[in-house]
């Protein structure tokens, strides 16, 4: 006998609760969703059809691998990000509600800019950065790099599904190495990047769904996970506009180390931090200001 979408979900959300999975009826929703491919709002009105046997079958495999641990959002290969869909997989970071505070920081800097802008992103993953500084700034020409050629295919599918790929130049290497090989490209209005942060001593310590199945080379930043902020301050120097804006997502209880990083490059004004809504330190920006005499200030 088969069950109907109304009797699999309750099925699947108490596999989910009992294996300790958080929001066990959304996901078995999600879940749900995907298999029939349509919207989670739809499975209501189809409360009683009955799924054939490939769909339970289907159905109860994912809940099965989501009750191990197994990120929902690499399930499905979707994660929205402001009110975008971006497609995801096992390539790249999960891209988080708290980027989010990065991407309105620099919408909301660029709003009082001149019309085209170019913005760079360093280890773009998804792309999710990127992408959506392209659609939500229409002047907006983007570069976007990552080391990882995985994590770039994802990006660029990302830049495709959103229609903006004609405005964002994908490059390959570790942070600002391949700008130099790339004589068409100048020196930016912005530099945004949500680098790896996470000390290396406390990857081990992060929750098994992360730390078994994101990459971890989008999460390992060095001995006290300031290695890459360090770099980007260097870095910037050779590639940001006098006055152009270096902003970048921290840890938690990371920005005053990474404003004093910023700081003592001694090259960076109006140096301070954006919050999360739960008034936690997320972004740290400061604005790139070289002497005039080629000293630093
Ligand atoms: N925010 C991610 C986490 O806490 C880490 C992302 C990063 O290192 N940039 O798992």
């Amino acid at each position: 006998m088969g069950m109907n979408v109304m009797e699999a979900l309750k099925k699947g959300t108490w596999v989910l609760k009992d294996k300790n999975i958080p929001v066990p009826r959304l996901e078995a929703e999600m879940l749900m969703a995907h298999v029939l491919k349509c919207q989670r709002h739809d499975l209501y009105l189809a409360a009683d059809r009955e799924l054939d046997n490939t769909q339970t079958q289907q159905y109860f495999i994912l809940v099965e691998k989501r009750s191990s641990g197994y990120p929902i959002q690499y399930i499905i290969s979707r994660r929205e990000f402001m009110g975008l869909d971006f497609y995801v997989d096992q390539r790249v970071l999960i891209p988080r509600a708290d980027t989010e505070v990065l991407v309105e920081y620099v919408i909301e800097w660029t709003s009082g800019q001149n019309s085209d802008l170019h913005i760079l992103d360093l280890g773009t993953g998804s792309g999710a950065i990127a992408v959506s500084l392209a659609v939500f700034i229409p002047g907006a020409y983007v570069t976007a790099a990552d080391i990882s050629p995985g994590a770039l295919e994802v990006a660029r599918y990302n830049a495709r599904l959103h229609g903006v790929q004609e405005r964002i130049t994908f490059l390959e290497g570790d942070m600002f190495s391949p700008l130099s090989c790339c004589p068409g490209i100048r020196s930016f209005d912005a530099v945004v990047s949500n680098p790896p942060y996470i000390p290396s001593g406390d990857i081990e310590m992060l929750e098994p769904q992360v730390r078994d199945y994101e990459p971890r080379l989008a999460l390992d930043g060095g001995n006290d996970g300031l290695w890459f902020y360090d770099r980007l301050a260097q870095g910037c120097t050779d590639w940001l506009k006098p006055g152009g804006l270096l902003a970048v997502e921290v840890g938690y209880g990371q920005s005053e180390a990474v404003k004093s990083i910023f700081k003592s490059a001694g090259c960076y004004q109006n140096i301070g931090a954006a919050k999360d809504l739960a008034g936690i330190e997320r972004v740290v920006y400061a604005i790139y200001i070289p002497s005039t005499d080629g000293r630093w200030l």
